[in-house]
């Protein structure tokens, strides 16, 4: 049955209750997603090829931009193969359009005419784009530290910016009082957000060959990738499309760590940390709310968690800029994180070019001039 349920205490609400939290706590969503392999065959090259797998009921709905199908393509770190995802040619820059997409339609659904948001940048610019594609008025919460091309980029779009003083935990806290009143397109709370980066998952499979790769690296700050990923591959073992889920293997900032103390410590609940500035600010969060769902999912499918400082992410970023790549200092931390590892001679291994160079023009110039 599709329905919402409590992640606490297991309530369960209609599918569709515009509801996005039970007492504070997270919902998440029960969906029977469907996946024919000749369905695809004729399909348009974007996400919503994987129609019976969106839960979004009515076409006239789907708020979209032909996205996805970002293309997956080998390269060599340190003479090592491994495949990207080019989740940076994304319309907005970075693969939270793939959330955007789903949630946005979502709001599209519930006739929603206002709704309010709170990123450290990309979601905001994701969803910002989205309601203007769906002429749904929004209000965008930022920490005042968020780069200036991902707020200009929020402003453009025609979205209310508000720039919040503080950590990235006061602008969730100022953004859950506006909340009271509008819809909260929230990619944290709202589940329907990673019912679309669950595609990253289809798509890889599909462009496998149907199969599965043996490991993702995934850059984890508040999970939406991560998450949206191990959705994506339990469906398709589910439905019989795989055999075995990939190794899950989440990359942090060693500068805001908290998963991988969590992890390493054997913790339930999430632990109190010590944060410093990051030049990964994608993945800098300090109280991931999806804490334990994260660290589950590493554990489950035998994973690791590996941190990064900002010089291996600034080396990483330049060994990609050198090959032609431009992508964002947060996105090399994926890179960074495969240097590390040790890889099988045969190994599949996925990294998410997460998102596009240009967000971060100041860091790249800066980065340039030492160089
Ligand atoms: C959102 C984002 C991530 C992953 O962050 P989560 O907080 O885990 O959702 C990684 N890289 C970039 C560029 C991002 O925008
Ligand atoms: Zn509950």
């Amino acid at each position: 049955m599709n329905q919402l349920i409590c992640t606490s205490c297991d309530a369960t609400f209609p599918f569709l209750d515009p509801r996005w939290e039970c007492d504070g706590a997270l919902l998440d969503l029960e969906f029977d997603a469907q996946i024919r392999i000749d369905d695809l065959k004729n399909r348009k090259h974007t996400m919503w090829r994987y129609r019976e797998a969106l839960p979004i009921k009515h076409d006239q709905n789907v708020v979209s931009f032909d996205e996805g199908c970002t293309p997956l393509t080998e390269i060599r770190v340190d003479g090592r193969p491994c495949l990207v995802k080019q989740e940076h040619l994304f319309p907005t820059g970075s693969y939270k359009d793939r959330g955007a997409s789903v949630l946005i339609s979502r709001a599209k659904e519930l006739g929603v005419t206002k709704m309010v948001e709170d990123s450290s940048g990309n979601a905001g610019a994701a969803v910002a784009a989205y309601a203007a594609r769906a002429n749904i008025s929004c209000d965008i919460y930022v920490p005042d530290s968020t780069s200036p091309a991902k707020l200009a980029q929020i402003q453009m779009y025609g979205a209310t910016l508000h720039k919040i003083p503080g950590s990235r935990e006061d602008t969730a806290r100022a953004t859950l009082k506006a909340a009271q009143h509008h819809f909260y397109a929230s990619h944290v709370w709202n589940p329907f957000f990673f019912q679309g980066t669950k595609t990253y998952a289809y798509e890889i499979w599909e462009q496998l060959g149907y199969q599965a790769p043996d490991t993702l690296v995934i850059p984890t700050g508040n999970g939406t990738l991560i998450i949206g990923a191990y959705i994506g591959f339990s469906d398709l073992l589910k439905l019989g499309h795989i055999q075995h889920l990939p190794r899950f293997i989440a990359v942090q900032s060693a500068h805001c760590a908290p998963l991988d103390r969590m992890f390493r410590e054997n913790l339930n609940i999430l632990p109190k940390i010590q944060t410093e500035d990051t030049i990964a600010e994608g993945i800098a969060i300090a109280e991931p709310q999806r804490a334990s769902q994260i660290v589950d999912i590493v554990r489950k499918t035998h994973g690791q968690i590996l941190t990064v400082t900002d010089s291996d992410t600034e080396q990483a970023l330049l060994d990609m800029c050198r090959q032609g790549w431009y992508i964002e200092p947060t996105s090399a931390t994926a890179i960074a994180a495969f240097q590390k590892m040790s890889v099988q001679e045969d190994e599949v291994v996925v990294l998410p070019l997460t998102g596009h160079g240009l967000k971060s023009t100041e860091k790249m110039l800066k980065l340039a001039q030492q160089t």
